[in-house]
């Protein structure tokens, strides 16, 4: 897309845009562009920069923090990562080894100083879009939280017709699987974290926003119904004409259960799968290349099939079909966690 004018913008500096009301309240940061090649959180924000400058609607209360390219280098390459991608090891670091560590430094200070995260992304595979969220409350030590309810409420009001939880934990347990017995570094693990991670740890919350497709032409106008639902939600703003606050049907919610890597480059998917393909309880899924089926281990969904990845990498996640209650009962039991 050479006439995305972002292509050209400099890559030493972070562009932000701050909006302060006179009246204290929730501080939202809304994030677009941390993979270069997903444009349409940026066109979300800038429609929601003219807005704010036209004043087609006012601030009611808080901060809301607008970063449109929040990857500058990987957004000139149009590609999804400038030289690693920056949605991991996310935690400041006194010397930066890469471009990404650099971003991470200004971006990790600016997450602080907000309550609120929603990161702006699109993605490769057909499919519609989703919203990822985190754990259940939890104290234990691997992503200890409590604001789980807020997440969740949050998640129910951008509008998608999936809700994905659960990340970390099936992630750590896939590093401990590959480590077989050995300790799992903190290193190791720290490589699974992102923004979302850094903002609740932070004391925060956050919900990734897959808005469709890259080259989805519906996709900026998910990314900016969902940062005006999550305005209204917060009291921060009222909803546009046209906009419900909370979509009709609840979103189907899916937890993450398992995740299968490749191991040799042979092996093969038995069909080309896509994101959120429901499969039944021994369904093959792939074949190693010494010829044994890999096979669904229950009933449930693919999630992120990766049919090129590295042998030693995730190949594809499995999720069930979750219990869990988005919104003010969200502090349920969490049982599975
Ligand atoms: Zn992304």
């Amino acid at each position: 897309m050479s006439s995305d004018p972002f292509a050209r913008a400099a890559t030493d500096s972070l562009r932000t845009h701050t909006f302060a009301s006179l009246n204290p309240g929730p501080r939202l940061l809304v994030l677009g562009g941390v993979h270069g090649d997903e444009t349409c959180g940026t066109a979300g924000i800038e429609r929601l920069l003219a807005e704010l400058d036209g004043g087609a609607f006012q601030l009611l209360r808080g901060q809301l923090t607008l970063v449109p390219v929040a990857n500058p280098l990987a957004r000139r390459r149009l590609q999804r990562e400038g030289e690693r991608n920056l949605n991991r090891l996310f935690k400041p670091g006194a010397e930066p080894a890469d471009y990404e560590g650099k971003v991470t430094n200004v971006l990790c200070p600016l997450i602080e100083r907000h309550d609120v995260l929603l990161d702006l992304h699109s993605f490769q595979s057909e499919g519609e879009a989703f919203a990822m969220i985190g754990p259940r409350d939890n104290s234990g030590s691997l992503e200890p939280f409590a604001r789980a309810s807020e997440e969740g409420l949050l998640a129910l009001h951008l509008g998608t017709p999936i809700v994905v939880e659960g990340w970390l934990d099936i992630y750590a347990a896939g590093l401990a699987r590959r480590a077989s017995g050995a300790e799992v570094g903190a290193g190791a693990l720290d490589f699974g974290r992102g923004t979302n991670e850094y903002i609740r740890n932070c004391g925060g919350y956050g919900v990734t926003l897959e808005c469709g497709q890259h080259q989805d032409p519906q996709a900026p106008e998910v990314a900016w119904r969902a940062i005006r639902r999550a305005l209204a939600l917060l009291g921060m703003a009222a909803l546009p004409q046209g906009l419900v606050a909370e979509p009709p049907k609840p979103p189907q919610l899916l937890r993450l259960a398992s995740v299968t890597d490749r191991l040799h480059e042979e092996d093969s998917f038995v069909r080309d799968w896509a994101t959120f393909d429901p499969v039944q309880r021994g369904e093959p899924i792939g074949m190693r290349h010494d010829g044994t089926l890999v096979s669904a281990p229950d009933d449930g969904f693919i999630v992120f099939p990766n049919a090129l990845a590295l042998p030693g990498a995730e190949w594809f996640y499995f999720a069930h079909p979750s219990e869990r209650v988005l919104g003010p009962a969200a502090t349920a039991p969490a049982s599975a966690a």
